[in-house]
């Protein structure tokens, strides 16, 4: 068996998930679950992280975060 895994849908449905998700809990844009602070909200998008890694700048917290924290889908 050959498998290419760039291949597998798994890959693309997560990124969709994830878009959806974010529209539905960040409509004005990224929220920090931690805080409450939308101001300093930054993207960690590269190739040492994963998408949909988010970092709050906020001098008191300065945690990272994805959508899925604090949401139903982190606990199931
Ligand atoms: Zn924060």
């Amino acid at each position: 068996m050959t498998a290419n895994i760039l291949d597998n849908p798994i890959f693309t449905d997560e990124t969709k998930a994830r878009e959806w998700l974010e529209a539905r809990v960040w409509p004005k844009g990224p929220v920090c679950p931690h805080c409450g602070s939308p101001e300093k909200i930054t993207s960690l998008q590269g190739k040492a992280h994963r998408h949909g890694l988010y970092q709050c700048n906020e001098p008191e917290c300065r945690e990272q975060f994805t959508v899925t924290v604090g949401t139903v889908f982190e606990r199931s």
